[in-house]
């Protein structure tokens, strides 16, 4: 059974596209098999793996209602060394006809399993929201990622996703935990940065990664080249704390902390 991963954050911008594409890559630059689903709309995971959202015959849409297989819709991205399931517009309508469907946060789950064997990690990019596509997400997932900046109200915002994540443990999926907060956009010479950044790790303790991926150009140009930051300029410093970052969760899934 491959480790399932959302990269999940409730605010839109704060990087949940740029981490999963970049330790999707990093994973893969190690020797892992990765499948990045793509759950936002916006498909911008998509995009920036170097598939062509508009051109798709099979999406994450028809996986999650049309019964189609992981197997009959995932692309390799081109450059990456990972498989998407890819997203477009048609999923905004998802939402709303997942509500009449039954077990109808589980779709996702029972779709993944059946890749199951062809994967050591599932990189889950969750819209901005705490929405039914979201809910699909942490349904099946062992754990969440959190990428967030080190923002004045960075911990405001982290309460609401924390009980989110505690809800879903007690209700729908027991093996849901929270993996760990990933600091992104990093500026050290912002004292605000330091200073919240210290205050979680006071609050959160190792569940603070210990990687910290800095504000780099280079991460924000590769999109609109298809690929992820890490094949894009390996040797930048954003491209470099990723790749540290994809070994630093291998290590913890090894280390036994991550079941
Ligand atoms: P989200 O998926 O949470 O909406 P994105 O990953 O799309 O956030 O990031 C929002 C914007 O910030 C994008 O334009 C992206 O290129 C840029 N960005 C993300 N991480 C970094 C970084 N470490 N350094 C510079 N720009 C970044
Ligand atoms: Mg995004």
């Amino acid at each position: 059974m491959p480790h399932i991963f959302c990269i999940a954050n409730q605010k839109g911008g704060v990087g949940k596209t740029t981490t999963t594409v970049n330790l999707a890559a990093g994973l893969a630059q190690i020797g892992q098999r990765v499948l990045i689903v793509d759950l936002d709309p916006q498909g911008n995971a998509t995009m920036g793996s170097g598939v062509d959202k508009r051109t798709l015959a099979h999406t994450v849409y028809d996986v999650l209602l049309e019964d189609v297989s992981i197997a009959e819709a995932r692309q390799p991205s081109p450059k990456g060394g990972y498989d998407v399931l890819g997203a477009n517009r048609e999923l905004s309508g998802a939402e709303i006809e997942l509500v009449n469907l039954e077990r109808r946060d589980r779709r996702l789950k029972t779709a993944i399993e059946t890749a199951a064997n062809d994967y050591d990690f599932v990189l889950i990019d969750c819209p901005p929201s705490l929405s039914l596509l979201t809910l699909n997400g942490l349904t099946c997932a062992h754990g969440v990622i959190v990428p967030m900046q080190c923002e004045y109200f960075a911990l405001e915002g982290l309460t609401d996703l924390v009980n989110t994540v505690k809800q879903v443990h007690a209700n729908l999926n027991r093996e849901l935990q929270l993996i760990g907060l990933l600091r992104v956009m990093f500026d050290p010479r912002i004292t605000l940065q330091q200073q919240v950044s210290d205050q979680l790790k006071g609050h959160f303790g190792d569940k603070v990664f210990n990687t910290v991926i800095p504000r780099n150009v280079r991460l924000a140009e590769a999109p609109s080249h298809g690929m992820p930051g890490v094949v894009f300029d390996r040797s930048s410093k954003g491209a470099q704390a990723f790749i540290e970052f994809a070994q630093e969760l291998v290590e913890r899934v090894k280390g036994g902390k991550l079941k």
